[in-house]
């Protein structure tokens, strides 16, 4: 299609470069290691429930983590196009991603994009070596959809901020080293302006942090409340006031990777290692057909997206769609699966076993279309984008 006829939703066709087909090779030889370590576990929702530091250090050994910064900044300088043949092969096999991910998928970009060059120096070099790990800190009670309408403050101080606020569903907050937190600066008629993004210490006095618990009893969410939080200027990120600007900018990152399709795939390799010791149906194999060809699908999107990225597009709108049809095929791919298999699913069963699997994929799955924005939102911003037609 040439450009001129490109819809503002239009997703390019990407192909992968000659050197994922080797790279993907490697990954995989990475992962059987890992596995015989009995670190890659094959879980559902590894992205976000798999916290492992030392997993995380061994990948950044082989250059996979910060795979998209530049060389200057200890990055592999590798593009988001291979950097998405790393982690598609790590969700895939469900591998404990969680330590690095804020980091690699967010944090790292943002700064690179956004920091001072003292902040690139100090935070880049060590993200790309698994060694410093970020939360996200944007949603508050009131305000998780109108992210605009945060209430945590930001005073200035003789040498730089105060920061006061509760953030809520904090990933990784009690575990990570920092959150870059969204904060009012100034007051302002249109809620978009006045608001800023800081680096903030999670061990810095007055942070603390309390546990939310998921369904499944999991620690991995917190509040995160600042209770006088004094950060210095050269943490502000980005300028005074461009915090929403940079958020949204962000949110390209956040939701458009293969983790907002691949979350419950290990579900399916694990349905499909079942049938093999089963006489399969006809009906059964066109359930796994159909599902497989719509996984194949959203790739193909999820893909392209990425390529935008690489080229240095803002698919705000592609990624939103993106997420949308993901996180729903992460879903319906557990309903696909218990009724091909139908299976009591048991949080007790043995680890790895298909009925603990399903367990774990049910009891994470209210938070499929939540995490990242709602798909109600997302409708919103595909409207939004296909009026500008
Ligand atoms: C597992 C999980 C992990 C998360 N991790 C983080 C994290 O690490 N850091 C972080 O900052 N946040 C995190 N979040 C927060 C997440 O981004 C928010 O939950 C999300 O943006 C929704 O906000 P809310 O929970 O305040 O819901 P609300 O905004 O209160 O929405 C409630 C419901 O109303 C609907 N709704 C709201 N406004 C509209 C509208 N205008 N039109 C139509 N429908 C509407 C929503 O779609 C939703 O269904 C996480 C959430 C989950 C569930």
């Amino acid at each position: 299609m040439c450009p001129s006829t490109l819809s503002p939703i239009a997703i390019p066709d990407a192909a992968l470069p000659e050197s994922a087909r080797r790279l993907r090779t490697e990954v995989r030889a990475f992962l059987d290691e890992e596995r015989a370590r009995g670190t890659a576990l094959g879980r559902p929702d590894s992205w976000l429930a798999g916290w492992d530091p030392g997993f995380s250090r061994r990948l950044a050994e082989r250059g996979w983590v910060g795979m998209a910064l530049p060389t200057e900044y200890g990055g592999a300088g590798r593009g988001f196009l291979e950097r998405y043949v790393v982690i598609e092969e790590l969700l895939a096999a469900g591998a404990p991603v969680s330590a690095h991910w804020v980091s690699d998928r967010q944090a790292g970009p943002s700064v690179l994009q956004h920091g001072t060059e003292e902040q690139r120096r100090f935070f880049l070099p060590r993200i790309a070596a698994g060694q410093c790990f970020f939360s996200i800190g944007m949603s508050e009670k009131s305000s998780g959809s109108d992210l605009a309408s945060v209430h945590t403050r930001a005073e200035r101080t003789s040498d730089g901020w105060r920061l006061t606020g509760t953030k809520m569903w904090t990933g990784g907050a009690h575990v990570n080293d920092y959150a870059i937190v969204l904060a009012r600066t100034d007051e302002a008629e249109d809620k978009h302006t006045g608001l800023s993004q800081f680096i903030v210490d999670l061990r810095a006095p007055g942070v603390r942090i309390e546990p939310i618990r998921l369904m499944s009893g999991e620690h991995r969410f917190n509040a995160f409340h600042l209770d006088g939080v004094d950060v210095p200027d050269g943490m502000l990120l980005g300028r005074r006031g461009d915090g929403w600007k940079q958020v949204t900018g962000e949110l390209a990152f956040e939701r458009s990777g293969p983790e907002r399709y691949l979350s419950t795939f290990p579900l399916l390799v694990s349905l499909l290692s079942e049938l093999e010791h089963r006489s399969v149906t006809a009906g059964q194999l066109t359930q796994v057909g159909l599902l497989t060809a719509r996984l194949h699908s959203v790739r193909r999107l999820s893909l392209g997206v990425a390529a935008a990225l690489n080229a240095g597009a803002s698919p705000d709108t592609q990624a939103a769609l993106v997420k949308d049809l993901g996180t729903r095929l992460e879903g319906t791919l557990v309903d696909t699966v218990r009724s091909i298999l139908p299976t009591r699913a048991d949080p007790h069963a043995t680890p790895g076993s298909h009925a603990e699997l399903l367990a774990f994929a049910l009891l994470h799955s209210p938070g499929y279309t939540l995490r990242g924005g709602t798909n109600e939102i997302l409708r919103g911003i595909i409207t939004r984008g296909l009026e500008q037609r």
